[in-house]
């Protein structure tokens, strides 16, 4: 739907002649996020530096009804935020400005657009760190963690994003600044700032965060153990749990992604092993120290083969390089993949491993995993080649029936990467209509005329007003196979 030459003259003059991308190569930068099968290039990027001009920006679209697609660092793996009506794409990236670091109250307050990284480089000489840690986190936009509500490594013990947002100000669809939350704890009213922390700019546009700072631990201690098989990884992870000790990251890689990464990124993780965990501990030093040396022995005791314990922080290093690099070095394996983002309860990890290589072996497609296993968050890679039609048919039937599968088992479609476009039709798996039609009525007290980022989130925003009916109903136990 091309835009009237008048929105564009009142964009000019809201932003300034530098404020809009409008040439169809600028355009096409911003067609996609990094789930790269959807896309769909906006009629025009708009680049605000304040609220002011944001909330100019909607009110203008409000009025004319064109849809609106917020875009932080365009990391998103879930077709979030690409137009794929068109309209215009409001890009966050100039708004980066730390606006206020109060330590005494353990906070800071950001503009959208900034870098995660940043914000801990900002603090950490002063023993300070800001913990959602996604992978990207050293190009991903706070906003978009927001927005998706991210997670990383470290959440098991510190959290996911929205364990971490303080309040926010957020210029809602209908063109109002609106303040949520804030740096005071336990303030009176609905917790709103929970209900927009992962709406995917379904509600407005997130334009001012406030986040709770942690101190950063005294000691880390970083132990890869390796095992035969990902069973008896995954017992011992339950076993360490069990043991009630949290480590801050508790990571799963399967034979599969081992090899990639040896090939990969010359992390050296033990050649013969059939699964390895990456445990981090952090905290006081002689708890971390006590705890290292538990964690050794509980691993030894489910089978490991060999457990390395980081001497310095160089070795750390060089044991997280294997992890953080993981989905590029799956290149050395196949030309493509499929990223899958779900959740089963951790104690059922072996069973939705063995369902894993039983869809890999009907679907006959390779899968690679790489996961949080303290959180039962699995991020299997399923392996194709794009030259090859009937092998990508191959591979979207396969990561449809592992969604099923981790359904069935208690789980859920999304761990930490959201719905987006990708994903939307598959949330009546997990809710029901009453559910759905009630994020639907949510979803229009923030953005009355369907303007925010339609097609994202909900199965059938365009007919939100009129009803949710799902299409099929919720998986039973054992319905992948
Ligand atoms: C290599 C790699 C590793 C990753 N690792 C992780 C990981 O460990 N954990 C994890 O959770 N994710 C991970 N991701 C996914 C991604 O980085 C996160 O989802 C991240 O939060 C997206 O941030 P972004 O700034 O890129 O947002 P974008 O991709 O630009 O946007 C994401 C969504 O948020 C909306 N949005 C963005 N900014 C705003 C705003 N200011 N207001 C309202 N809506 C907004 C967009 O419309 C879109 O729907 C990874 C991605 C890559 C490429």
């Amino acid at each position: 739907m091309p835009l009237g030459p008048g929105l564009l003259d009142e964009l000019r003059r809201i932003l300034g002649p530098d404020g809009l991308v409008a040439s169809a190569e600028g355009r096409l930068v911003y067609e996609c996020d990094m789930h790269t099968f959807y896309k769909g290039a906006p009629d025009v990027v708009a680049l605000p530096e304040s609220t002011a001009e944001v909330v100019a920006i909607v009110r203008l679209c409000r009025g004319e009804r064109v849809p609106i697609v917020p875009r932080g660092s365009g990391t998103g793996l879930i077709g979030g935020a690409m137009a794929p009506l068109g309209g215009v794409m409001i890009g966050l990236n100039r708004m980066t400005r730390i606006v206020e670091i109060d330590l005494a109250n353990r906070a800071a307050t950001v503009q959208p657009g900034l870098i995660n990284l940043w914000l801990t480089r900002a603090v950490q000489e002063r023993g300070w760190f800001f913990a959602p840690d996604p992978s990207s986190q050293m190009v991903s936009s706070i906003g978009g963690n927001v927005s998706t509500n991210a997670g990383g490594p470290h959440c098991l013990k510190y959290g996911i994003t929205a364990n971490h947002v303080l309040g926010l100000e957020l210029v809602t669809g209908a063109g109002e600044v609106v303040r949520l939350g804030g740096k005071v704890a336990d303030r009176a009213g609905y917790d709103l700032t929970g209900v927009a922390v992962g709406s995917e700019g379904t509600f407005g546009l997130v334009t001012a965060v406030t986040v709770r700072l942690l101190h950063t631990a005294e000691a880390v201690q970083t132990i890869l153990a390796s095992f035969g098989s990902i069973e008896e990884a995954s017992e011992a992870v339950s076993a360490i749990i069990a043991a009630g000790i949290i480590p801050a990251a508790l990571e799963m890689l399967d034979e599969l992604m081992i090899r990639a990464i040896n090939e990969g990124t010359g992390a050296g993780y033990p050649k013969d092993a059939g699964a390895v965990l990456l445990i981090e501990l952090d905290g006081p030093r002689a708890e971390v120290l006590a705890q290292a040396e538990r964690v050794a022995t509980i691993c030894r005791e489910r089978g490991a083969l060999d457990v390395r314990v980081a001497r310095d922080e160089s070795e750390r290093a060089l044991l997280w390089k294997g992890r953080k690099e993981a989905a590029g070095a799956v290149g050395r394996l196949a030309p493509t993949y499929l990223l899958q983002d779900c959740v089963v309860p951790r104690s059922r990890l072996p069973e939705i491993m063995r369902a894993l290589r039983a869809i890999a072996e009907r679907h006959r497609v390779q899968i690679a995993n790489v996961f949080h296993a303290g959180d039962g968050n699995l991020h299997p890679l399923i392996l194709y080649d794009d030259r090859n039609p009937e092998e990508l048919e191959r591979a979207k039937a396969a990561n449809e029936a592992l969604l099923h599968a981790c359904i069935a088992m208690g789980g859920t479609i999304t761990g930490e990467h959201g719905v987006g476009l990708d994903k939307a039709k598959n949330l009546p798996l997990q809710y029901g209509e009453a559910d759905l039609n009630f994020m639907a009525r949510l979803r229009r007290i923030f953005d009355p005329d369907r303007i925010m980022n339609p097609g994202k989130l909900l199965p059938s925003h365009p007919a939100c007003g009129e009803g949710f009916r799902p299409a099929r109903p919720r998986v039973p136990e054992g319905a992948w196979i």
